[in-house]
């Protein structure tokens, strides 16, 4: 089997080619032609010695998820579906805005921790993504919008994805390894150059893996609170039998220490008539009053059979007036996501705010 060089990070290329007999500069010259300049094909790496052209054509190849599906709507969202050989495949999205690109990528095919409201848990889990799988995402997805001028302000951007959020299929930290090695590539200034505060890792609370993550990769972290005691997270989010509350928070501010000025996002799933009543939103404040942090009170976005609705507008309202009141930064997302596919929970979220439409039609055109 040829080496996907898509699965290793500067470190571990510079390792392959010492195998190889290859001096580390030239891992370095081989690195900055796949994940700066895109190229796949190693006739194209014009500053590399032809015999190590050859060495790498018999032995390497440069090979990214394939794409299944490719969908761009009318205000420059973009959505991939990524072929990884099971089940319905993964799905990244990137979101133009006028300040930055925002690009949403999964870790898993499926993922095993069942949260109630949520349709990736509801299909079980099947894998873990590669470090190639992973890194293959930004990678397609810089590399064929740097080309394009940006749908949001028409300029040919250079660095058209400025954050990345792994908010889309999957646990990030239950495929720590792979996870950790993409996240070094996105941050390498070999590679994107992407700053840690700019890539956020948003999990739904595995304590022992969030202190690895601070440890190895402090990134900008997002926690799945989604309910303000056990009682109720036990319910719909439930690794919370596993490490509940008083633990979740306790490794929230440890998380802090090794990622000093920064916060934590907690996101919020607002279902109606299970979570997003205004005594939940005074318990929030009582939990995380140690923890500096931000709110990101997002809709449920409904798929079928999932047994929960949307919150009314007014609940959002009220929710987040009592967390406003009380010092915190909110932001809501609008959603018309009745019709939105949730396999991409928040991100789908955001989508539908500027392309409902255009994404329903997408997601009927997958299917
Ligand atoms: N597994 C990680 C990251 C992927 S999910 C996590 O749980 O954090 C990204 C976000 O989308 C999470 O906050 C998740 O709870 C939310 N989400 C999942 N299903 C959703 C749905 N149907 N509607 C709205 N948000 C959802
Ligand atoms: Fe997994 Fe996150 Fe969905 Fe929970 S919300 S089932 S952790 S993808």
């Amino acid at each position: 089997m040829p080496q996907n060089l898509l699965d290793l990070d500067l470190e571990g290329l510079t390792a392959w080619f010492g195998e190889l007999g290859e001096k580390p500069f030239r891992a370095r010259q081989v690195f900055h032609w796949v994940h700066q300049a895109g190229v796949a094909d190693f006739a194209q790496m014009t500053d590399i010695a032809k015999s190590l052209r050859e060495k790498l054509q018999q032995q390497a190849v440069v090979q990214a998820p394939a794409i299944s599906y490719a969908h761009t709507s009318a205000d420059g969202t973009r959505k991939w579906l990524f072929d990884v050989g099971v089940a319905n495949g993964v799905e990244t999205v990137f979101i133009p805005e006028d300040d930055r690109g925002t690009l949403c990528v999964s870790s898993q095919v499926g993922c095993a921790l069942e949260c109630t409201f949520c349709s990736t848990g509801r299909q079980g889990f099947n894998r873990n993504l590669t470090v190639a799988e992973i890194i293959g995402q930004l990678w397609v997805a810089h590399h064929s919008l740097k080309t394009e001028p940006n749908r949001a302000t028409g300029e040919i951007s250079e660095r058209p994805v400025t954050n990345v959020v792994m908010m889309g299929m999957g646990e990030p930290l239950a495929n720590f390894e792979n996870v950790v090695t993409a996240l070094g590539i996105m941050l390498d200034d070999h590679a994107y150059g992407l700053s840690r505060r700019r890539v956020t890792v948003s999990t739904s609370g595995l304590v022992p893996a969030m202190d690895r993550l601070a440890e190895r990769c402090p990134v900008a972290l997002a926690v799945s609170l989604h309910a303000p005691n056990d009682a109720l997270r036990d319910q719909i989010v439930p690794i919370n039998k596993k490490y509940p509350l008083r633990e979740l928070m306790a490794a929230c501010r440890r998380y802090l220490v090794h990622a000093p000025r920064d916060f934590i996002t907690f996101e919020y799933v607002m279902l109606a008539g299970v979570n997003d009543q205004p005594e939940y939103a005074r318990q929030l404040i009582e939990l995380t009053r140690d923890v500096p942090c931000k709110f990101n009170l997002i809709p449920f976005n409904p798929f079928p059979d999932s047994g929960y609705e949307k919150p009314r507008a007014e609940s959002m309202r009220v929710f987040r007036q009592i967390l406003q009141d009380a010092g915190y930064v909110v932001t809501t997302r609008k959603t018309r996501g009745d019709d939105i596919d949730a396999a991409c929970g928040q991100l789908a979220g955001k989508v539908a705010d500027k392309s409902g439409r255009v994404l329903k039609r997408m997601h009927k055109e997958a299917a």
